[in-house]
């Protein structure tokens, strides 16, 4: 049975599937329509996905990333190269075989993935956890930490003046690290407070957005320090 949860969305607004097996879109419809607050509009490939995602500006896309006429990693990947449909969350729908695609995927900034066969339980809860990093007045403070400013009204990052390009999800990682400097972050921690997920689920997903962090940050970047089986800490500079 599934949870009748309240979510942060108001009336009208939008979850986009793009998935072309009937099966798996009409469970999803059905399990989005009964927990409360979603109104699910759907592509059966991945050409219209993207089209409807840019015009109807969904709260969150879930994306089968095996599809008709264009790929999802296609799909994800222009829509997070746009600056008009960047800030939408992704979440994948992916086989258990398709392990590569995922990593890129994730690289390519989708939020979460859940691997098929998946209880749609088990999506609508992923995409009411992605739905919830909401804000709080207090995260539209600005932060410095050595070369790193984080604007928090703006939401832009910045190194020694430079502006870095983040998604939604790096750019939380990287001001909760901040906001937390010299202290070591859990993987498990970093989970339940970025990415609002209540129990442990695969830890991997912390350390691919960890390294495309860094990787962003460039020299930077080295200040996120890795503690063998814990986690991640920004170093005090
Ligand atoms: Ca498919």
């Amino acid at each position: 049975m599934l949870e009748l949860a309240v979510v942060n969305t108001a009336p009208g607004e939008k979850v986009l599937v793009v998935e072309d097996e009937a099966d798996v879109v009409e469970m999803l419809v059905r399990a989005f329509n009964r927990a409360a607050g979603f109104n699910v509009i759907t592509a059966a490939d991945g050409a219209v996905g993207l089209r409807r995602a840019r015009e109807e500006s969904p709260v969150l896309v879930i994306l089968d990333l095996m599809l008709p006429k264009m790929p999802g990693l296609e799909v994800c990947k222009i829509l997070k190269g746009d600056s008009l449909t960047r800030h939408i969350p992704i979440l994948m729908l992916t086989a258990k075989a398709e392990e590569i695609d995922r990593i890129v995927g994730l690289e390519l900034g989708a939020d979460d993935y859940v691997s098929k066969p998946f209880s749609p339980r088990e999506v609508v809860l992923r995409a009411q956890a992605i739905l919830r990093r909401g804000e709080t007045p207090a995260e539209t403070q600005s932060l410095v930490a050595g070369p790193i400013r984080i604007d928090g009204l703006r939401h832009h990052v910045s190194i020694n003046g430079k502006v870095v390009h983040l998604t939604s999800l790096e750019y939380k990682l990287l001001r909760t690290l901040v906001q937390r400097r010299g202290r070591v972050q859990e993987r498990d921690r970093l989970l339940s407070d970025v990415w609002g997920y209540e129990s442990v689920i695969d830890t991997r997903t912390v350390d691919t957005h960890v390294r495309r962090l860094r990787e962003k940050l460039g020299k930077a970047g080295d200040a996120i320090e890795t503690v063998r089986g814990f986690g991640y800490r920004l170093r005090e500079s």
